[in-house]
């Protein structure tokens, strides 16, 4: 049911995504005939891209001597798959660096996926496992459910963030599952693979998390367990003064295991550590992602120490802690905006600033270009008023590289221009800008503009918030249809799909059996003499046997394996692809564990039996009900056998006894 909900959250157009590029290099990577041609022209095809590939070709992790200058230089010197596998993760990058979800710490979470991928590569090829390019990619995209889950419900999800306390794995993924009809890890997997990412890619993003939880050692021994230490690597690296005594305490532990399981002395590992910790700067300054934590591996005893400290200084300070920051986005009652104003001339600047707070706004300057393209990605004005003709960056070149950016998108650009002529006013335009005014500017003029941009971004204002309003409803709605949809196929008593979905899942095999040729069976099971268990003990025993029951026969199902309740003590499974002897050695399995399965009631250890049939679709069936019959009637015959047995319907003679279940009644 998973993959359905990936659908809907696919539907809503707001998962993470590599751009155009990044896509179109994924699909070259995937095949095996591309060529290095191909891939630069691809990558060519996006200049920040390929600059950033240069910079990483002639860092100093490539140990290179002679400066590359072109993509195939680059391609050389890192080799293809790197070269792919890079591009996709900077596009990836480059399209999901910041998002709405308030709660989620976007730089915090890019920094640790930096980490993870970086020290992913590093593990593997010390220790020679896996591929260390596609570790690379593993790395960087472990964590893109959680992303998701944030993308498509910033409220929802951010609102289970700020609850989460110190829960474990499954906790967590329980909580998603109930609140999103899927997990943050089972996003990834299905993610990974709508992109065309090899299949146990996706197994292993889902898998990673969960071996801590089952108390193994770690052993780097595979591609799971090397994200599983590149992960606690990560976690330490981007470890600082919000990190809790907890938190520390649990990471020295498992470092300590890591480093044992990686059969490297202490100094030894240490040194590893720092090496991968060292790429991550150098990445990070690539990638524009900070790379602030303290490389300090040998320590983390003494950093849970530093956070008791902390906390109890906090306290001791009293909760009141002031924030400084001003409100955010949209206009303010009162009309004042929070403006930046840009002009590389102190005192046209000056004039402009004063004029601005005199209307009452709030004032930020900058007197480059530069220095205003980062306070507005820092600060998020309501509006900037630029000069044009600065050194460097100019004005229009910084409205431009604001209207790349997301939250540059937003903001109202109004040049100042000394260029009355309608080919440079045009430019301008195209720009992105929203308006201008001439210099030396008029004030009241001036004045005149902003006020009518400030009606305009109060209208935008408005509009962004009744489309968050439409959004949160829509997806509320999504999720309570997912939430009905879930219920009305599912048991209430077991918690195991029901008929109706058992039937929807008989009809999707069948048809696909048609379609490839491929072989298909059903195991049919009951519960043997389970209306004594009623009679004798009363009907809330008979509930346990049924719950416990189904537990056990859910657990003891393989990965694509799923068994249904369809009636009272009747269950069955659905083997899509398998033929009658491989559902014949399934079903084996099931008796036993149920036979072996005890129950506890009242204080009392119970056992009970079931008695299985097991059919294979053959020539002559026309329909998913003959198969089903035919089960049904490998029951009745293991029922009268003596139960507690597999029976196997004879394929040569579908439904020839029609006894069947009636019969099987009145026994
Ligand atoms: P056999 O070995 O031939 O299968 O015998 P049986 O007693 O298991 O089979 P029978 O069909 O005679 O009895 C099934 C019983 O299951 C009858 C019904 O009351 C009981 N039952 C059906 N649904 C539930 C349920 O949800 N809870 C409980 N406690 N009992 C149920
Ligand atoms: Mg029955
Ligand atoms: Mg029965």
């Amino acid at each position: 049911m998973n993959q359905n909900s990936f659908e809907e959250l696919r539907l809503t157009g707001q998962l993470p995504s590599p751009s155009g590029v990044g896509m179109q290099i994924l699909r070259l990577t995937q095949g095996d005939d591309f060529s290095t041609e191909e891939i630069g022209q691809a990558i060519s095809a996006d200049s920040a891209l390929t600059g950033r590939l240069l910079k990483l070709a002639n860092s100093a992790e490539s140990g290179s001597v002679e400066p590359v200058t072109t993509i195939g230089e680059a391609t050389i010197r890192l080799g293809i798959r790197t070269v792919g596998n890079v591009a996709l993760g900077l596009s990836l990058v480059s399209t999901s660096r910041e998002g709405g979800c308030a709660a989620f710490d976007y730089d915090n979470y890019w920094s640790k996926s930096l980490a993870r991928a970086v020290t992913s590569q590093g593990l593997s090829r010390e220790f020679g496992k896996g591929v260390p390019a596609e570790l690379y990619i593993l790395g960087l995209l472990a964590g893109v459910g959680s992303l998701a889950l944030a993308s498509v419900h910033p409220d929802a999800y951010g609102e289970m963030l700020s609850q989460r306390t110190d829960e474990g794995f499954e906790e967590i993924e329980q909580a998603e599952r109930e609140r999103f009809q899927i997990s943050h890890s089972e996003v990834a997997a299905c993610i990974l693979r709508d992109w065309g990412l090899p299949e146990n890619f996706g197994d292993t993003v889902r898998d990673f998390e969960r071996s801590w939880e089952a108390d193994q050692v770690p052993t780097l021994s595979n591609q799971t367990e090397i994200l599983r230490g590149a992960d606690l690597i990560a976690r330490i690296l981007v470890a600082n003064d919000d990190t809790s005594e907890a938190e520390y305490k649990d990471m020295a532990a498992k470092y300590e295991q890591l480093q044992t399981g990686s059969g490297l002395e202490p100094e030894a590992f240490q040194r590893l550590c720092s090496t991968v910790a060292a790429h991550w700067r150098e990445w990070g300054k690539v990638l524009g992602i900070p790379t602030a934590g303290r490389i300090d591996f040998g320590n983390l005893e003494g950093r849970a120490a530093q956070a008791v400290a902390r906390k109890e200084e906090q306290q001791g300070n009293g909760a009141a802690k002031a924030t400084a920051l001003a409100p955010r986005g949209g206009t303010s009652p009162d009309g004042a905006m929070h403006i930046l104003a840009v002009d590389d001339d102190p005192s046209s600047l000056l004039l402009l600033k004063r004029h601005l707070v005199r209307a009452g706004h709030h004032v930020t300057t900058a007197t480059n270009g530069e220095e205003a393209l980062r306070l507005a990605l820092e600060e998020s004005p309501d509006l900037v008023v630029a000069d044009w003709d600065m050194p460097e960056l100019d004005g229009v070149n910084l409205c431009q590289a604001l209207r790349k950016i997301a939250s540059g998108q937003r903001i109202y650009f109004l040049l100042l221009t000394g260029v009355e002529g309608e080919e440079g006013i045009l430019q301008a335009f195209e720009s992105g800008v929203d308006d201008y005014v001439l210099k030396p500017f008029n004030p009241r003029i001036l004045m005149a503009r902003i006020h009518a941009g400030r009606r305009i971004i109060a209208l935008q204002t408005e509009l962004d918030r009744e489309r968050r309003k439409q959004e949160k409803q829509n997806m509320e709605l999504q999720v309570l249809t997912r939430k009905l949809r879930s219920a009305a196929l599912t048991d209430p008593l077991t918690g195991l799909s029901n008929r109706r979905y058992a039937m929807k899942c008989m009809a999707q095999a069948w048809e696909s059996s048609t379609r490839t040729k491929m072989p298909m069976s059903v195991i049919m099971m009951d519960i043997d003499f389970f209306k004594k268990v009623n009679d004798t003990y009363g009907h809330d025993a008979g509930d346990a046997v049924l719950r416990v029951t189904a537990k056990a026969l859910q657990t003891s199902c393989r990965k694509d394996e799923d068994v249904c309740r369809i009636g009272g003590e009747e269950f069955i499974m659905i083997c899509a692809g398998a033929s009658g002897v491989e559902a014949t050695a399934a079903a084996e399995r099931l008796r036993k564990t149920i036979e072996a399965q005890s129950i506890p009631w009242k204080g009392v250890d119970h056992k009970v039996t079931m008695s299985l049939g097991v059919a294979e679709r053959s020539d002559c069936m026309e329909s998913p009900d003959d198969l089903l019959k035919s089960a049904d009637q490998a029951v009745y015959v293991a029922k009268e056998s003596g139960r507690n047995r597999v029976e196997v319907a004879d394929a040569s003679e579908p439904n020839a006894n029609n006894a069947g279940p009636g019969l099987r009644e009145s026994a």
